[in-house]
């Protein structure tokens, strides 16, 4: 009987999923989507050639949470493959400053975990609720946690630190870093791909809804655009990222905004859609002719070449950038539009492969070398899942 680990991503409103074999070397067998929970919940499953295999919208009638959600995919899943899963790997956005590795899901570590919830609020609750509806649904069953946090536990102390006072510092106010599992799938496949380049002084860009940099060297992350939060750094969907902290007093003294209010505002109002006025959605805003839909991918644009520049100093020169996620993948206008800006460091895109989103974008006379490499971050956890059920079964 084949082992099968599922893999999670949980959001506020949707919940991706991964179905994995253990013994073919972990080969994906299954992936999907439930999108628009809490609304009209759907459900699209494909198998590993793009077949679709369950399709399924809810009625607004039904009981439509997150469990009662997981208890059907749990269900159909274990009824498609005949079996029992062997484990289910989580992605959990805030590890804090304990873990640098995956680890088996313990009511102490679900309680230690939830401290964190108000320091990632779109992600780490529906994480952790993701595991506790597996837990009451499949009591027996391994569960893992694999933290967005943990890539960037390489960071040296002076990347992580905040200029506060030290008993704030002490309280774990420093920076962490997010969008870690996505950043350790795109290094293994950078080592695989061009294993010198891994070697040097790379960025690495997830830019998605969420968006961030990675500065690696030799692989390991030494400084990244996100900090004790996941709102710092870049511009994203409808997060600010880097703010003056005067904004935040201002808003509290001058417009006697609340803390819930001043929160909703940097995570779910700001960012593209906010200064868009329009979405938060990339290929909304170049489908539109609003002036204000090109200001804000003016805006994102010049903050991913601008954090750039930080990152590299932090890594003393540049020797490739690697996009990745939705934008970094899919959109040849805003990956040329960066690397237009950082053409002093001497790119010279090749815009035909570029526009083929091809695997490497740069000429072959380029001092910097681009790349494009999709990421996996369900993968990822399922190598995370499978090594630590391995390790402890030896
Ligand atoms: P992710 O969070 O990684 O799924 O990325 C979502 C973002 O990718 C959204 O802003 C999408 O509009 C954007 N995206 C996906 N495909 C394209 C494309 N072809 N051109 C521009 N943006 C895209």
């Amino acid at each position: 009987m084949a082992d099968t680990l599922l893999c999670l991503n949980s959001g506020s409103s949707s919940l991706k999923f991964g179905l994995y074999e253990r013994d073919d070397g972990l080969a994906l067998r299954a992936r999907g989507k439930i999108e628009k929970i809490g609304i009209e919940p759907y459900l699209l499953a494909k198998s590993a050639d793009g077949e679709v295999i369950a399709e399924r919208r809810w009625a607004k009638a039904e009981d439509m949470s997150h469990e009662s959600l997981l208890a059907e995919l749990l269900a159909g899943i274990e009824a498609r493959i005949g079996h029992d899963l062997v484990g289910v790997g989580h992605r959990v956005v805030h590890g804090g400053a304990n873990h640098a590795e995956p680890v088996r899901v313990t009511q102490a570590l679900l309680t230690e975990l939830a401290r964190y919830n108000p320091l990632a609020p779109l992600h780490q609750p529906h994480n952790l609720s993701a595991i506790h509806a597996v837990a009451a649904l499949r009591p027996g069953i391994a569960q893992v946690a694999v933290f967005d946090t943990a890539f960037h536990q390489t960071q040296p102390p002076v990347a992580t630190r905040i200029a506060l006072p030290r008993h704030i510092i002490d309280e774990g106010v420093r920076r962490y870093g997010f969008h870690g599992i996505s950043y350790e799938y795109v290094a293994q496949q950078l080592g695989g791909l061009d294993p010198a380049l891994l070697g040097g002084r790379v960025i690495a860009a997830h830019l998605g809804n969420g968006a961030s940099l990675c500065a690696m060297q030799a692989g390991r992350s030494i400084d990244t655009t996100m900090g004790f939060t996941a709102l710092d750094g870049l511009v994203m969907g409808s997060r600010c990222g880097n703010i003056d902290p005067g904004v935040l007093l201002y808003l509290f003294q001058q417009d006697g905004m609340d803390a819930a209010r001043v929160e909703n505002l940097l995570y779910r109002e700001s960012g593209l859609l906010g200064v868009s006025g329009l979405s938060s959605d990339m290929r909304t805003l170049f489908d539109s002719d609003a002036p204000a839909a090109k200001e804000a991918i003016e805006l994102f644009v010049y903050r991913v070449a601008r954090e750039s520049g930080a990152l590299i100093a932090s890594l003393g020169g540049l020797d490739g950038i690697v996009f990745t996620a939705g934008i970094g993948e899919n959109s040849p206008e805003i990956r040329s539009l960066i690397c237009a800006r950082l053409s002093f460091l001497g790119i010279e895109l090749d815009e035909a492969a570029n526009r083929a989103n091809a695997a490497v974008i740069s000429t072959p006379a380029s001092r910097i070398a681009v790349r494009v490499i999709p990421t996996d971050e369900e993968r990822m956890i399922a190598l995370h899942t499978d090594a630590l059920l391995t390790r402890e079964a030896a």
